[in-house]
């Protein structure tokens, strides 16, 4: 009976570690293998390189939409129906695991040529592509996928991972719903971006940003009432960086917190100076990523330095995305009054290319629209769109809020402005962002043309 006992106990434990080992291994919403499993299988792979094989990193286009629109449940439900959508568009033999979010990985084993490479990743590609049905709710979802083959694109595991990664992502950036292959436009990209972030830490300590200032002016008599800040990046190395190429990954690593902080101080000290000379007649406006707006932080660092410059608070505006007001939170809302309550003013930046949701308008404090340089291109050249372009203008001046036009080339696209006196303009017709001195000489220039005028 003892034996016997031992027998079976052994037997349930050795059951519950099977068990427990695949749940370890495995990811719980899909059933599929889980990071854990892939790392492991992928090490394996390089240790014993018997055949070539691709990895390709997959990633679904809209979830984070999906989530928003309909809730997390039907966000699961779509990810398990794209999930075995990738499964039936894969051969018995290749290897498909869930990483986790919207994120999967496949191994491709033992293709011969890129040709059933490639009929693979297009089956996937178009497979994916599809409507999903599900609680009477009809989606059409995609993914983009980034392809990275051993060992012509990387001979071990993190590079061939970065590698299909950085190929997935320029699919995305391409306009998604596509596969790209890892190749050595791609390679001199990535160590673009490596060398950026690397030295993207020291180059607030190394005092290597500077701020650049576009004027908004009046689009009637095209006299400056205010500025925008803009960062700027003098790279040792790379020289001028533009801020797209370095804000998302200041994003990302969290140092936008420090960089917004330093833009937003050195932002009012040098308002404070236009303003005591008398340039300053609108506001000085800094951008503020979502992120930075999400710290705590923010309220203090704004109080304090506008205690520190002595610059008014009306003089200071803050430009907000939508996609900081999307999580509709108690403390965003708060947060946005406090600022409000100090004196400063808030911006819709880049009306126009996301949802454009009227609510956000109603229900936060906002005080100036920034309509978005593609409407008002498109304005210039199609009528429909110049209906859009004047809707938006009534539609701010009816709830009391200013707009500015931004990203105006053309005498053609200031000619459809010039009737919103009370609004303003920026683009490159008028000026570009100019470092401090020569935006206060252009102030300067605007106060000497305005009393000749006023004088004529
Ligand atoms: P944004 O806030 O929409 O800024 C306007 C961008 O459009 C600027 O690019 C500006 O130089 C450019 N622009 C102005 N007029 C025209 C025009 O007539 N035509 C065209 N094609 N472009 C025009 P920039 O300086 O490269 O900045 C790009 C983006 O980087 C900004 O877009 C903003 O989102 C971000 N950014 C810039 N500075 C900061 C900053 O200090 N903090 C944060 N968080 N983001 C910043
Ligand atoms: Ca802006
Ligand atoms: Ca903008």
């Amino acid at each position: 009976t003892l034996i016997l006992l031992i027998v079976t106990f052994i037997h349930i434990r050795r059951k519950q570690i099977k068990l427990l080992e695949k749940q370890l291994h495995s990811d719980t919403l899909t059933n599929l293998p889980n990071r854990l499993d892939f790392q492991r299988r992928l090490s394996n792979l390089i240790a014993t390189p018997q055949h070539n094989f691709a990895l390709i990193v997959l990633d679904l286009d809209r979830l984070k939409e999906v989530n928003d629109l309909y809730g997390h449940k039907v966000g699961d439900e779509y990810i398990k129906l794209a999930s075995i959508r990738m499964q039936e568009s894969l051969r018995y033999y290749d290897y498909l695991a869930r990483l986790g979010g919207d994120e999967f990985v496949i191994l491709l084993n033992r293709f011969k040529l890129d040709e059933d490479l490639f009929t693979v990743v297009n089956r996937l590609t178009t497979n994916l592509a599809n409507t999903y049905q599900f609680d009477g709710i009809s989606l059409f979802c995609t993914a983009s996928l980034g392809v990275a083959v051993f060992p012509k694109d990387g001979t071990n595991e993190h590079e061939l991972f970065i590698h299909a990664d950085s190929a997935m992502y320029a699919a995305k950036k391409a306009g998604k719903n596509q596969a790209y292959f890892f190749n050595s436009a791609l390679k001199e990209k990535l160590n673009k971006t490596i060398k950026i972030k690397a030295n993207l830490k020291s180059a607030l300590t190394n005092q290597e940003f500077e701020l650049h200032y576009q004027p908004k002016l009046n689009p009637k008599t095209r006299s400056i009432e205010g500025l925008e800040a803009l960062i700027r990046w003098n790279h040792p190395i790379e020289g001028f960086v533009p801020p797209d190429q370095f804000i998302s990954e200041a994003e990302n690593s969290g140092l936008i917190v420090e960089i917004g902080q330093w833009v937003i101080e050195t932002t009012c000290a040098q308002a404070a100076v236009l303003h005591a000379e008398g340039l300053l007649k609108g506001n000085v406006a800094v951008n503020v990523s979502p992120k930075q707006l999400r710290t705590n932080k923010i309220l203090q660092v704004v109080t304090n330095a506008l205690a520190d410059s002595g610059l008014p608070p009306e003089k200071l505006e803050l430009e907000i995305t939508e996609s900081s007001l999307m999580d509709e939170s108690d403390k965003t809302y708060e947060l946005l009054f406090n600022l409000k309550d100090l004196g400063v003013s808030i911006a819709l930046d880049d009306f126009g290319t996301g949802y454009s949701s009227l609510s956000y308008l109603t229900k936060y404090p906002i005080s100036t629209l920034k309509i978005d340089l593609s409407i008002i291109h498109s304005a210039a050249k199609q009528d429909r769109a110049l209906l859009v372009l004047r809707n938006i203008y009534s539609l701010a001046h009816s709830i009391n809020m200013k707009v500015v036009a931004e990203g105006v080339e053309t005498e053609e696209q200031a000619s459809l402005l010039v009737r919103y006196e009370n609004d303003l303009v920026q683009g490159f017709l008028y000026s570009q962002a100019v470092p401090f001195e020569e935006a206060r000489q252009l102030l300067m220039d605007n106060v000497s043309k305005n009393k000749i005028s006023f004088a004529i």
